[in-house]
Order: structure tokens, then C-alpha cells, then sequence
């Protein structure tokens, strides 16, 4: 083994970085989110770097993983999955097959999803740290690149102007409660961006006010492609009617209902294409879904598929069962990013635009802002992710984790709504 692959240490420092008032179905965003940033060192001086979900069960898989891995070359990345699964949380209070995460925003939560969900940061941090000892980018690691910039979405929010009950403070895109409110967004994310495709996050609103929202953005954008996601908030009929009033105008409708069932239901009684990052989240539920036709488009999170490698596994298993392939984003800042956009450039099926939440981010821990040109990021060829550590940012950010007296550390978009509306609950349509 080169001994200059061996990896001598890794840091795994939780951070909270600060997040608008966004609104969905399960509530608002709380004003920080935790994310977690893994650092892989090697004994050749090289550092490698990941990013995942940083709530408190994320955390305790992968401290003993970062205890474990010294000693293991950053090249067995294949490795890291028996190694996570023998080092095992140091907490017995992992939850094990049942509920859901973030309140039901990334579909089903098991014990096996959160620890692919850390072997993912460990696994990029590896790559990463390979890619810069061989001098290569890691899209060369995965097959080489097929594609020299990847296309992203707009990613529109119903949104107050302000978080709640809070001093956090606030950016100047002030509130969008309307349809001309989400079109002015849209406006912006265009002019900015240069985004194509413009998805708007529904859910929050009666299923009617979002159809007019969306019917603003077909007039406001003729012709570009449009997308709704109500995570799950819907019945099959209410599906059915919206699928129907617009299915002129829409690219895919995203996760209308909650469950493979309901969306196979839809499926069958609708031409609008469904696509999900909800009911098809772990390889254990392809099977199912694909063979009753619940899904058209699967956006995978690389976070929780289990990383790069198994982001083209799962590209795979979709151009087999001629099912489109796209990705799903939650709040993440620019390491991740750098991942999303490299694994990307080597799947040569990819023909939707791929979400993500960074243009709402303002705060970040790697050196240079990535920057969309026509609503797209440039593949780059520097070694590894391409990306460097602002080491300044990140204690800082994981100064305001330490600070925190624990509202923030887990992600809870119901508690956040409930400091404006404290009889609120998720609506359902
Ligand atoms: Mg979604």
C-alpha cells in the first residue's frame, strides 16, 4: 500500500450555518441548520473533504468511523461501508426502521440510511484526498466526466421575509406568499443565475393558490421547465386534479403523495411524470417501486444513497428500467456542491436539471463560492473536488454549534413554525 494514501487523521467538526425562513409542509426553516464537515488526512499531508446532515444522529456514526478509518488507505473507499457497519455508533439510541427524516422531507428513516448517509462525507473526503495525491479530479476516479458543466434548478420558496420569534438576522429577499411574489423569486434566481428550470417547493398552501403560483411562472417563463413539489402533502385525487390542471406546463410533478402505493395510483391515472426523493430513497425500495410504476424520475441524494459510487449504481438501476435520473438537495454548502457536480459529469443520463438549495445560502466553508453561469456550474478539473477549507469559516461556524443550547443541533421545521403558530400542524390535502 502507498504509504502516502494512509490516512493519519480525521476531523469531523459539526457546524450550524444560518438559513432562511423557507417554508414547506412540514414547517419553516429553523435559522441554522446542522450540517457536518469530514476531513480526511493523509500521511502524505494531503486533505481530503466531505459534508452531511449534521443532526445528533449523524454524529454519533461518525465518530467511531473517524476513530476507525486511521490506518486504511483513502483508495478502500469500497471499504468504508463494512467498516462503518463494525465500528457502529457509540449511541444505542440509533433509530432502527421506522419513522421518517426531517419530518418526512427525505422519505423513510432507517438505521442503514443514516449510516450511508455519514459513509457518504467519508467517501467523498477519501476520493477527495485521493484525487489530490494521483493529481486527478474526482470525476476521473468515477470514469472520467462526460459532460463539462452540470445544469442546475431554481430552487423557488414560498418565504417570509423574517425568521419568528428570533433576532437571527434576515437576507433581502424579503416575504413571497403569492404568485407574484414566487415570480419576482423566479426573476431573480434568472437574472442572477441564469437558472432554466424553475422548481417551487409546495405544500405549504390550499393545492390551488400553488397551481396559480405555477400558472404564473408558465406565463412569466413560456416554455421552460417547471416543477412542484408538495413532499407527499396530497391526496390521489387532490394529485389527480393538479396533475390535470397542470399538466400543459409541468416538467414532473414531485412527490404529490406520500408512499409508493399512492404514487403508483397516480401514475397509472396521469401522463404528468412523478419523481420523488421521498418514496424511493434506498436501493431496498427500487424494486417496488419500479416495477409498479410509482416513479418516472428519481432524484437521488448522494448523502444518503451512500455516496458517489453508489450514486452510479443507482444510474444503473434507472437507464435498466429506462427510469430518469436527477438530484434532490437539501441545505448544504459548497463541499457537497462540488460533489453533486462531479459525480454528475459522469452519468450520461442525466437530462433533468439538479436541484439544490446553495444559491439561498450565505454562509459557506470552502474558499471560493462556486458560481452558476446560465444556470449552470463548470465541471473542473483541479484535483479532487476542486475545492479548499476556509478553516476561519468553519470554526466559526462550529463555534455557533457549541454556542447553540440545543434548539438548533436538529433539524426541526415544525418547532420553528410553532414559535410563530403554536397551534400549528401539517396541513393535508
Ligand atoms: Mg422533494
Amino acid at each position: 500500500m502507498d504509504v502516502k494514501l494512509i490516512v493519519d487523521e480525521v476531523r469531523i467538526t459539526p457546524i450550524l450555518i444560518s438559513d432562511p425562513p423557507l417554508l414547506n409542509v412540514q414547517g419553516v426553516h429553523q435559522p441554522a441548520t446542522p450540517r457536518l464537515v469530514v476531513e480526511v488526512v493523509t500521511r502524505g499531508g494531503v486533505s481530503g473533504l466531505g459534508e452531511t446532515y449534521g443532526d445528533a444522529v449523524y454524529l454519533d456514526i461518525a465518530r467511531p468511523l473517524a476513530e476507525a478509518l486511521p490506518g486504511r488507505s483513502v483508495a478502500d473507499v469500497n471499504g468504508l461501508f463494512a467498516l462503518a457497519d463494525t465500528a457502529g455508533p457509540a449511541s444505542p439510541a440509533l433509530p432502527v426502521d421506522e419513522g421518517v427524516d426531517a419530518g418526512g422531507l427525505r422519505g423513510v428513516r432507517t438505521a442503514d440510511k443514516l449510516r450511508l448517509s455519514v459513509v457518504s462525507a467519508f467517501e467523498t473526503a477519501c476520493l477527495d484526498a485521493l484525487g489530490k495525491t494521483l493529481g486527478l479530479p474526482v470525476h476521473a476516479l468515477l470514469g472520467g466526466k462526460v459532460r463539462d458543466a452540470v445544469e442546475y434548478s431554481a430552487y423557488l420558496f414560498y418565504r417570509w421575509a423574517a425568521h419568528p420569534g428570533t433576532d437571527a438576522p434576515t437576507d433581502d429577499w424579503g416575504p413571497a406568499l403569492d404568485p407574484a411574489g414566487i415570480v419576482a423569486q423566479a426573476r431573480r434566481f434568472d437574472r442572477l443565475y441564469g437558472f432554466h428550470s424553475f422548481k417551487l417547493k409546495g405544500g405549504v398552501f390550499a393545492p390551488e393558490q400553488e397551481i396559480a403560483a405555477v400558472r404564473a411562472l408558465a406565463e412569466a417563463f413560456p416554455g421552460r421547465p417547471l416543477r412542484l413539489d408538495p413532499n407527499g402533502a396530497w391526496s390521489v385525487e387532490t394529485s389527480l386534479a393538479v396533475a390535470r390542471e397542470l399538466g400543459d406546463v409541468l416538467e414532473y410533478l414531485e412527490d404529490p403523495a406520500s408512499g409508493t402505493g399512492a404514487m403508483a395510483e397516480i401514475a397509472a391515472r396521469t401522463d404528468v411524470p412523478l419523481a420523488t426523493n421521498m418514496c424511493v430513497t434506498t436501493f431496498e425500495e427500487v424494486p417496488e417501486a419500479f416495477a409498479k410504476g410509482a416513479v418516472r424520475i428519481v432524484l437521488c441524494d448522494h448523502h444518503y444513497w451512500g455516496g458517489l459510487h453508489r450514486t452510479r449504481e443507482l444510474a444503473a438501476l434507472c437507464r435498466t428500467y429506462g427510469v430518469g435520473l436527477s438530484m434532490h438537495s437539501n441545505t448544504h454548502l459548497g463541499i457537497s456542491l462540488a460533489a453533486m457536480t462531479q459525480v454528475a459529469a459522469t452519468l450520461p443520463e442525466l437530462h433533468h436539471a439538479c436541484d439544490t438549495h446553495y444559491p439561498w445560502q450565505t454562509e459557506d466553508v470552502v474558499t471560493t463560492r462556486p458560481v452558476f453561469r446560465d444556470g449552470r456550474l463548470a465541471v473542473t478539473d483541479t484535483p479532487g473536488l476542486g475545492v479548499d477549507l476556509d478553516r476561519a469559516a468553519l470554526a466559526a461556524l462550529h463555534r455557533r454549534w457549541l454556542d447553540d443550547d440545543g434548539t438548533l443541533r436538529d433539524r426541526d421545521d415544525a418547532a420553528a413554525m410553532r414559535r410563530a403558530a403554536p397551534d400549528w400542524t401539517p396541513a393535508k390535502w
